[in-house]
């Protein structure tokens, strides 16, 4: 694959990271559902997860392709930067919405990699997409919220000191819409953690490291309130497009493995006397998903380019981590089937990396409702929902 990328630099310095922790690393982690600390260690030690935050506040203040950068050459490299890539972009709530003393008493730590602030409180079990129908409640009781409820999927809980958590402060039926009423919350998780605040792994089909979590009269200091009250789910909503950014270029990087991992197997894998890669019914998957993930990499290309130019690039945002997705999916695919029989063997990766990245079909938006965006905020068509 002979194209220019960005970041020749960055690229090539992760990689390097990443040759530390091969196929075995990351093998034995999923045998045992562990974290990968040693792994995530590194990446902060260099610096690569405070790319994002801006130099006033101790990070590298790198724009938006660089982070893209890293992740996708992480998972390029066979590995998976599902375990910290929150800690990259969760912060970006507190960036643009804290207010000063809030931005100055966090994002060092942050930045140093001290303070953890990659658990994001979103989805609950009952209300799923539906967001705004969440029902964990914060009551402002004096200097302090009182929050309760619980989320599903609070991926990273265990592993985060700090929480960015979405909870309702004005009740659904004493609002205009329900998109109102909503708030944005730092939990400082080490104060409550094994008191009003409970975490419970998930085990899932790969290697995550999510939970759900129960409040249960939890306190959290008023002044943790990021921005206005009532204007949260605003406030979540202004992240999406770096967020998808960000996972669309951990496709884009899993596709990218799959397509390298298939092509050279297959050139040197030989039954009935010569490499099955010879045979076109093996090559046509492969080369149909490299022309996908060519395709998905320039809408990529194209919706950091906007991002980067200060505009809001919910259409090309969408759509690149939908066609990423779908084109690391394809790939995974053809590079299970190339492999036949040796898909299925763990020392491979090949079954491994298939389980993550099918993972983007789902989270952290589902594929149809990144359409129905495209029906509704780019077509004009009806809202379906
Ligand atoms: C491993 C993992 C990690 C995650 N990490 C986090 C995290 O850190 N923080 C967090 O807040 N969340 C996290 N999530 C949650 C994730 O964002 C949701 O799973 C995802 O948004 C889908 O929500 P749901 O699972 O409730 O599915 P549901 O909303 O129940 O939907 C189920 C299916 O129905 C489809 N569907 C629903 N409504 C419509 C509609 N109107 N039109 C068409 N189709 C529809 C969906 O596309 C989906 O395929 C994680 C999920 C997983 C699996």
């Amino acid at each position: 694959m002979k194209y220019a990328l960005s970041h020749p630099e960055i690229r090539a310095a992760v990689v390097k990271l990443c040759a530390g922790f091969p196929g075995a690393y990351w093998r034995d982690l999923d045998q045992t559902q562990a974290y990968p600390v040693d792994f995530v260690a590194a990446l902060t030690r260099e610096g690569y997860l405070s790319a994002l935050v801006p130099e006033e506040y101790g990070g590298s203040g790198l724009p938006l392709s660089a982070a893209a950068a890293i992740l996708e050459e992480v998972h390029r490299s066979g590995g998976n930067a599902a375990a910290c890539h929150a800690q990259m972009y969760t912060m970006g709530t507190l960036l643009r919405h804290g207010s000063d003393a809030q931005k100055h008493a966090w994002l060092p730590s942050i930045a140093e990699g001290a303070l953890r602030l990659q658990a994001f409180g979103v989805t609950e079990p009952t209300s799923g997409t539906d967001t705004t129908a969440l029902r964990t409640t914060a009551r402002l009781d004096g200097e302090q919220y009182i929050v309760n409820g619980q989320k599903l999927w609070t991926s990273r809980a265990e592993q985060s000191d700090l929480m960015i958590l979405l909870c309702r402060t004005t009740p659904a039926d004493q609002v205009a819409r329900k998109t109102e009423g909503l708030s944005v919350l730092l939990v400082d998780m080490r104060d409550v953690k094994g008191k009003s605040l409970t975490i419970r792994p998930v085990r899932t089909m790969m290697n995550h490291a999510t939970t759900e979590v129960f409040f249960d009269n939890m306190p959290v200091p008023a002044a943790n309130l990021i921005g206005e009250a009532g204007r949260g789910f605003r406030y979540i909503l202004s992240g999406m497009n770096a967020e998808r950014i960000l996972i669309a270029a951990e496709c884009i990087g899993d596709a990218k493995w799959f397509i390298e991992t298939a092509t050279k197997y297959a050139g040197e894998r030989v039954v009935f006397g010569r490499p099955i890669g010879q045979n076109q019914g093996v090559q046509f998957p492969i080369a149909k998903a490299y022309a996908q993930m060519r395709a998905a990499e320039l809408m990529l290309a194209e919706a950091i380019r906007l991002y980067e130019a200060g505009e809001n690039p919910g259409e090309e945002a969408n759509m690149a981590k939908m066609l990423a997705a779908d084109a690391s999916w394809a790939a995974a695919e053809a590079c299970l089937q190339t492999h036949g029989g040796f898909g299925f063997a763990a020392e491979y990766d090949v079954e491994r990396k298939f389980r993550e990245t099918r993972l983007y079909q789902v989270a952290p938006i589902s594929t149809n409702l990144i359409l129905s965006y495209i029906a509704e905020h780019v077509l004009g068509l009806p809202r379906s929902y």
